[in-house]
This record gives structure tokens, sequence and C-alpha cells, in this order.
């Protein structure tokens, strides 16, 4: 049946996957998008289509949508350099905006689903990280404005669940990748691809041993769904593809599907950047019948046709990274 969904952030990477599939669903998608690390060109395919709305809305500030039947929270900055950027106003999204958020739920009786992140692992003292590990956070370092908004964010989640009854679903974010990154976010796999493509050196932050795990945006959008739309269970659970790499394994596979000439430069690594981040999925397979099934190699070549048809000309040049920002 067809229902009305809110999805906040729908203008950005993952929030406009999510809508294309909500809507080839049959759904009314309800976007609620301030364009802060998006641009208006990721939605312009939905701008005509029966059954999209967009919102021109920063959630921070308060917001009402009548007759609703799911929110998806997606709205937050998620690179490094975008959170980082106004780390005030990151905190401010991540507790006013989810309050907001969580207060539509209340009124309209929606089930929310919010987009956490491995981040409230902070850099993890144990690999594989599963769902019950607290996590090794900073609470003062220049990633805590994400990481701390994150984890307030789960806490108001479960206190709205607890003291109001609230429908809740929580996912926990590993790396995703794929079309429809910013090609200037400064995201690994946005830089490396963009690198590449122009021939420009490869930028390694510190030795490139320290390592992710990277999941295409297809598995982790039906993961989402299926959270979504499973019965009993809150989680939360981390959705994301097991498979580690070293951040020079990724390089020397973009290099290799690319065919660049491009030369591996090393950068000093910025602070409190996590060691080792690996999802254990055991929980996602057992409760949503969940696992990635998008190889890297895969994932990537469709990156890089996406981002070799872009016009980079078309888009903000890049966000400051981490040294930019003033020093408080
Ligand atoms: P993104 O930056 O591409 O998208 C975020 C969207 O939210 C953008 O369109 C942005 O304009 C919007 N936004 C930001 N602040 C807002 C505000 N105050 N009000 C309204 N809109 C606002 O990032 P993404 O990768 O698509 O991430 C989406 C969500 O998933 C985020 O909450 C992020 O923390 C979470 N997440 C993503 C990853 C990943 O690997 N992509 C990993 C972990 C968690
Ligand atoms: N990184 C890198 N070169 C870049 C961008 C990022 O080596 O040009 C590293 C970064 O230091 C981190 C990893 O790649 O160890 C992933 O960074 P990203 O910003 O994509 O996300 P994070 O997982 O740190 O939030």
């Amino acid at each position: 049946m067809s229902k009305r969904i809110v999805v906040t952030g729908g203008g950005g990477f993952l929030g406009s996957h999510l809508t294309a599939r909500l809507l080839d669903e049959g759904h009314h998608v309800i976007c609620i998008d301030n364009f802060f690390t998006s641009s208006e060109r990721t939605i312009e395919p939905f701008l005509g289509r029966p059954g999209f709305e967009l919102i021109r809305h920063d959630i921070v500030e308060p917001v009402f949508v009548d007759e609703v039947d799911q929110i998806y929270n997606l709205a937050c900055p998620a690179a490094p350099g975008h959170y980082q950027y106004n780390p005030v106003r990151t905190v401010k999204t991540s507790v006013m905006g989810v309050i907001n958020m969580l207060g539509m739920a209340r009124k309209t009786g929606a089930r929310i689903f919010q987009a956490s992140t491995s981040e409230v692992y902070g850099d993890p003292e144990i690999s594989p990280q599963r769902e019950s590990y607290r996590g090794n956070v900073n609470p003062i370092g220049r990633r805590a404005c994400y990481d701390e908004g994150k984890r307030a964010a789960e806490t108001l989640f479960f206190d709205y669940h607890r003291e109001h009854g609230i429908e809740i679903r929580v996912a926990r974010i590993f790396n995703t990748f794929g079309p429809h990154m910013h090609p200037f976010d400064g995201r690994v796999v946005s830089n490396f691809i963009r690198q590449a493509l122009a021939g420009d050196d490869i930028t390694i932050f510190g030795e490139g041993d320290q390592t992710r795990s990277f999941c295409y945006v297809s598995d982790l959008i039906d993961g989402f769904v299926r959270l979504m739309n499973a019965d009993d269970f809150t989680g939360p659970v981390n959705l994301g593809n097991p498979q580690e790499r070293t951040i020079l394994d990724l390089a020397e596979h973009v290099i290799e599907l690319t065919g660049s000439s491009s030369r591996l430069v090393r950068k000093p690594l910025p602070p409190d950047d996590p060691v080792r981040r690996c999802p254990d999925i055991t929980l996602a397979t057992e409760r949503l019948g969940w696992k990635p099934t998008v190889g890297l190699r895969e994932g990537l070549e469709a990156t890089i046709a996406y981002f070799a048809g872009l016009d980079l000309s078309e888009w903000t040049p890049p966000t400051p990274y981490w040294e930019a920002p003033p020093v408080a």
C-alpha cells in the first residue's frame, strides 16, 4: 500500500537513492532538505514526478507535515570536512533537529528511522564492532560534533520510544559509496576517484594502513527499507560491508580501475582518525535477512562511471577539510 514518507536529507547522497527507491515502490515522498551539503541537481529527476514533494527547510527549526506514515531522518552533514565546517550546527542538527523530527513522529504516529553511524564506536578497541560495543569516542575532539551528536540522537530516539511509545528504527551505517556522492565532499572514495580521473596526486592521509569497510549504496538502501518495515525490531543494527580494506588497498583499486597514472602522496592524518572500522553484521543478517551483495570492484566501476560523466565546474569547489577551520 502506498505510504506518505518523509525523508530528511533527501537531497543528499543516501537520501536521493532512498527517495528513488520509495518513489519506484509507489510511495509519496516528502523530501526535507536545506541543501547544505548537497546540490538540488541531485533531486532534479524527481521534480514533477507524481508523489514527490520538496520542502526546503533546516530541521533545526520546527517543521510539521501532516498524515505521515514513516520518517527517515537522514539530514546531517556526513563527510568530515562538512560536519567540521560548522561543528555547532552539526550538533544542533543531531539534537534539536532530531527532537523536531521525533516531535513530528509523536504527533503523527509515524514510525521513525535514524541514520546513525559507525562513528558512535569512535576509534574502536575491538574489531569487528558489534552493536553491544559502547565505543571509544573523544568527546572534545574535532570529530565529536558528529560522533557525540549521533550518540545523543540515539539516546533521544530510545528515550522517546520508552517515554512516548514512538516506533523507532536505528541503523548504524558504515562507510558507504556510490553515484550521487558529492564530488568535493572530501570523503576518501570521492577524493580518490576524482583525483585519479584528473591524473592528480592521490592523497593518502597517514600511512594508509588504517582500515574502512566500504558498502555499495544499493545494498545499504535495501537494508534501510528492510529495517524500517521489520516488525518488533528497533535496532540499533549495523549496516555495512564486512570486507575490511586498508586505504592503500582502496587507492590501488581506484588506480587500476581508472587506468590512471596518478601518484600516491602522503598527507598528515587528521586528528582522531579511527584506525580500524569493520561491522559485525550478524544481527542484520539474523533479524533482517540482510547482507551486502555488491563487491568493491563492481561498486567502484559504477561510481567511476558516474564521476566520469560529471562536469565538475558545475559543482561547488572543495569545502575545507580538517585543517582549515579556525582553531578555537
Ligand atoms: P550527505 O551530506 O550527502 O546528505 C545529507 C543531506 O542532509 C544533505 O542533502 C544536506 O543538505 C542535508 N542536511 C544537512 N543538515 C541539514 C539540516 N539541518 N536540515 C535539513 N537538511 C540538512 O550525506 P549522506 O552520506 O547522504 O548521509 C546521510 C545520512 O547518513 C547522514 O545522517 C549521515 O550521518 C548518515 N551516514 C552516512 C554514511 C555514509 O557513508 N554515507 C555513514 C554513516 C552515517
Ligand atoms: N582519507 C585519505 N585520503 C583522502 C580522504 C580520506 O587517506 O583524501 C582517509 C581518512 O583519513 C580516513 C579514511 O580515508 O582514514 C576514510 O575517510 P572519510 O573521510 O571517507 O570517512 P571517515 O570514515 O573517516 O569518516
